[in-house]
Formats: C-alpha cells, sequence, structure tokens
C-alpha cells in the first residue's frame, strides 16, 4: 500500500501525512527532508550551490538515514543528526534550488524508492512531498493533492515556527512556492488524484477524510 500525499508548503501535508501513517499502523516518508539533507550537506562544506555538478556528486555520497517511523522523526546525515537543523530558515531559503538539480533529484527519487519498497512488507507507507503521485509513486494506491489558500499556509506556518518575521514567513510561503513552480512535476494533479482543500477544514478531520479514502 502507497499513499501519496503531495501539496504546496504549509497545505499541512506533514501533519496530515503522519497522522494518517499513524492511523492506519503504516510507515511515514517524508521526502522534503531528504532535499534539506542535502542542502544542509552542501551548505555544510561550503559548496557552491549554482555547481550543479559539485551538488550533485554530494547528494550521491551523502549517507543518509530517515526515521519512516511517523511517531518518531529523525534525519541523520553523514553521522550528524541534522532533524532540527534542516528546518532552519537558512536551509529553508535555498532547499528549491538544490531541488531544481536534476542530477539531485535522479539521486533522491532513487532513494526515496528503495524505501517506499522496503516499507512494503510491513503493510506500506505514506509518502509526502511535491511529486510523489507524479513521478516517485505513480503506480499509489491513493493519491491525495492538499491545498490550501496562501493566507492559511503562512498562518499555520507561522505558529509552526515561532518567532520569525513577516518577511521570513513570506520567503517560506510565496518565494518558495514561486522557485518550485519552475519544476513542472510539481503539483500538478496526476490521473485519480483527489484533491482536499484543508483551508477550512482541522488537521483531524483531514486525517479522517484521507483516512477513510485509504480503507475504500
Ligand atoms: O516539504 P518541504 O517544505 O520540507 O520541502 C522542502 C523543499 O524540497 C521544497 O520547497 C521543494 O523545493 C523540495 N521538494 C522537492 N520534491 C519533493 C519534496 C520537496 O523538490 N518531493
Amino acid at each position: 500500500m502507497i499513499i501519496a500525499v503531495d501539496g504546496p508548503s504549509g497545505s499541512g501535508k506533514s501533519s496530515t501525512a503522519r497522522g494518517v501513517a499513524s492511523r492506519l499502523g503504516l510507515r511515514y516518508l517524508d521526502t522534503g527532508a531528504t532535499y534539506r539533507a542535502v542542502t544542509w550537506s552542501a551548505v555544510d562544506r561550503g559548496l557552491d550551490l549554482d555547481d550543479t555538478a559539485a551538488v550533485a556528486q554530494r547528494a550521491r555520497e551523502l549517507e543518509l538515514e530517515i526515521s519512516t517511523d511517523p511517531e518518531r522523526q529523525f534525519v541523520i546525515a553523514d553521522g550528524t543528526d541534522v532533524t532540527a537543523a534542516i528546518r532552519e530558515p537558512r536551509i529553508s531559503e535555498v532547499v528549491s534550488k538544490i531541488a531544481t538539480n536534476l542530477d539531485v533529484r535522479k539521486e533522491l527519487i532513487r532513494r526515496q524508492r528503495a524505501v517506499i519498497d522496503a516499507a512494503q512488507p510491513s503493510g506500506g507507507i505514506v509518502v509526502e512531498g511535491r511529486d510523489i503521485a507524479t513521478v516517485v509513486a505513480t503506480d499509489a494506491e491513493l493519491k491525495v493533492l492538499l491545498t490550501a489558500d496562501q493566507e492559511a499556509r503562512m498562518a499555520r506556518r507561522g505558529a509552526e515556527l515561532g518567532s520569525v518575521t513577516a518577511e521570513q514567513l513570506r520567503d517560506q510561503i510565496v518565494r518558495r512556492d514561486a522557485d518550485d513552480a519552475t519544476v513542472s512535476e510539481f503539483q500538478v494533479a496526476s490521473d485519480g488524484a483527489v484533491t482536499v482543500d484543508s483551508t477550512y477544514m482541522t488537521l483531524d478531520e483531514v486525517v479522517e477524510v484521507i483516512s477513510r479514502l485509504a480503507l475504500e
């Protein structure tokens, strides 16, 4: 069983996908965390982020361990626990640049598919990202495109991050939306995808709706 949950930043897809995985006893994969981990590593090593070959090489060499336990998430990059560091604004600000590097995508999609395959014997996995239904797992049994209007997404991200300036928030949502819009496979409803607009829904309601769809 594969459940794909795609959507833009702040659509609530992380909390939703984790909630659905917990509810249904499935594993959970946050593919955004893989792009963030490569970004962290490239920044940590002081690589020129415009040097696409060097960054892609880093992606291939990076030793990456990512938890698929929805109740206990962690990311370890080359032996360093980067669970918190990959969420810092300095990473969010440049992650889209790394995510538009096609060789990085190729490498990370390969790794994501390996995680998805490994989860099948234990029942399945909820995979969240932006290109899961369209590229990573086109054979997913359930494909959800989670949306929410920009205002709601900014408010949620603000609540999540705590003390951020309005400018940082705008950067997190509006600018990243624009950067991510350059990747053509993102956020297009794939065949058979169900669009869930969470603007006026609570997290519990969204988890309930998706869990019910999965059990149909
Ligand atoms: O979901 P999250 O905001 O953590 O994702 C961080 C970034 O990783 C996104 O802005 C996008 O550039 C990239 N990403 C991607 N493909 C995915 C998931 C995330 O390119 N499947």
